[in-house]
């Protein structure tokens, strides 16, 4: 194995050195940007790991697995659960694996060289990321049980036959008990003296009884001053219980998911109510220093439901002055009906002038954020305009799903997009 200095050159991710993810499920895996189906960090018997299998961290992170992982990227080998970071990097883009590079700078050298012949790493766990079960107050489209418990009724009647679970998978998810166990308690107090960052998403972190208790263990144990938290949140909720511990930490970040501006986040974000997220907003512009936040950023998932709106999206946040005016964009992928490629050719090539009006209002401004916009637009387009979605009737499945979602709350698409109606084949007519 040889130990590469140049790290642009080879599959080397901090990430398998000092990271440790734990999903909603409970298992480790390998980082959040991972492939999901290979990622499981497994024994060497083959079998996943999970916080309650009561392994030390140092254990997980060296299973056969693990010192493959590192042994492969060091010797320039992408894993193939990496996938989206290599395919990031070769199609011209930024990766996970390069922001992580950057943020862990001062320390990649040693990892490097604190590694063993085989992969063996004796360096400390940093980073901790923990997706605290299901529990969310938000049913959002593209979501599904594994994330917010509220869609374990629905899911087999309203969701396209292919993806039904079975009752057993189904009832896996109304029993993550695993977050009120000792085990979670244990993992995370032997981790807790090295961590600089821990990172909470969902469910709705923000609600989840333990995690503020994670949050008091630190401030109890006095390491909270040395921790930057991070969350993805709906922003729903911002309990007075919470924000108040946030002081003690070194710093805080937001990375609120927001799709649309009004109505029609609170139509994507089923049933999230806008003057709510609108009033946090306000006051997280306001208040920030007192919270001990330093930053706060959008992050949307597109998709049909709103690239044809994101110029709205734009122009509400200009108000602020420590919000990020630029939402982060994100592609959405699954599920594959929600992608953008699916839209018709005609709302297409609206959605296209929309936002190449959008990016010329800032192609002149200098803030490095506008050049990050730009960039995001271009690869919003790109992606849109990459695949022929409609001719494989996949705009039909999500006017199908959306019906169904609305049948019963007495809403309807066709109220926010009159002219996707015209569009529906004739047969399919009532
Ligand atoms: S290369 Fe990408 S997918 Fe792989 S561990 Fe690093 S961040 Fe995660």
């Amino acid at each position: 194995m040889s130990k590469p200095k140049d790290f642009k050159n080879n599959a080397y991710c901090p990430l398998a050195w000092i990271h440790s993810f734990v999903n909603q499920d409970g298992s480790y895996q390998v980082c959040c940007t991972s492939e999901e189906f290979e990622n499981h960090i497994v024994d060497d018997e083959g079998n996943k790991i999970f916080v309650t299998s009561g392994k030390s961290v140092q254990e997980v992170m060296n299973t056969q697995f693990m010192k493959k992982t590192r042994k492969d990227m060091l010797d320039g080998k992408w894993p193939s659960f990496c996938s989206r970071c290599e395919y990031a990097e070769k199609s011209g883009g930024v990766s996970r694996r390069e922001v992580e590079i950057k943020n862990y700078q001062e320390h990649n050298s040693e990892l490097i060289q604190k590694t063993d012949e085989d992969g063996t790493s004796h360096s400390k766990v940093l980073s901790a990321d923990y997706r605290l079960g299901n529990l969310c107050n938000l049913q959002c489209r593209m979501c599904n049980p594994r994330s917010t418990a509220m869609w374990i009724k629905e899911w087999n009647q309203i969701k396209p036959e292919r993806e039904h679970f079975s009752e057993e998978r189904m009832e896996s998810y109304k029993n993550y008990t695993w977050i009120d166990s000792e085990h979670l308690v244990r993992d995370f107090n032997e981790k807790a003296p090295n961590l600089s960052h821990i990172h909470f998403a969902g469910g709705e972190p923000l609600i989840v009884p333990q995690m503020r208790k994670v949050l008091e263990k630190c401030i109890e144990s006095g390491n909270a001053k040395n921790i930057t938290i991070t969350y993805n949140t709906n922003l729903m909720k911002l309990p007075e219980n919470v924000i108040n511990l946030w002081p003690h930490f070194k710093n805080i970040k937001i990375l609120a998911s927001i799709d649309a501006v009004g109505s029609l986040n609170d139509y994507i974000r089923y049933p999230s109510k806008w003057h709510i997220i609108d009033k946090n907003l306000k006051f997280i512009d306001q208040h920030h220093e007192e919270y001990n936040i330093s930053e706060c950023m959008i992050s949307s998932t597109v998709q049909i439901l709103n690239v044809l709106k994101l110029d709205e999206l734009y122009e509400y946040l200009e108000q602020f002055n420590f919000i990020v005016a630029a939402p982060n964009l994100v592609n959405l992928i699954m599920p594959y009906y929600f992608q953008t490629t699916n839209l018709p050719k005609p709302l297409k090539i609206m959605a296209k002038l929309k936002l190449l009006e959008m990016a010329k209002k800032y192609e002149n401004k200098v803030e490095p954020y506008h050049k990050y916009l730009l960039d995001n637009i271009t690869q919003i387009i790109n992606f849109m305009e990459g695949t022929d979605g409609f001719a494989e009737g996949n705009f039909n499945t999500f006017l199908e799903f959306q019906t169904k979602f609305d049948q019963s709350r007495g809403i309807s698409l066709f109220d926010l997009y009159p002219s996707f109606k015209s569009f529906i084949p004739v047969e399919k007519q009532i």
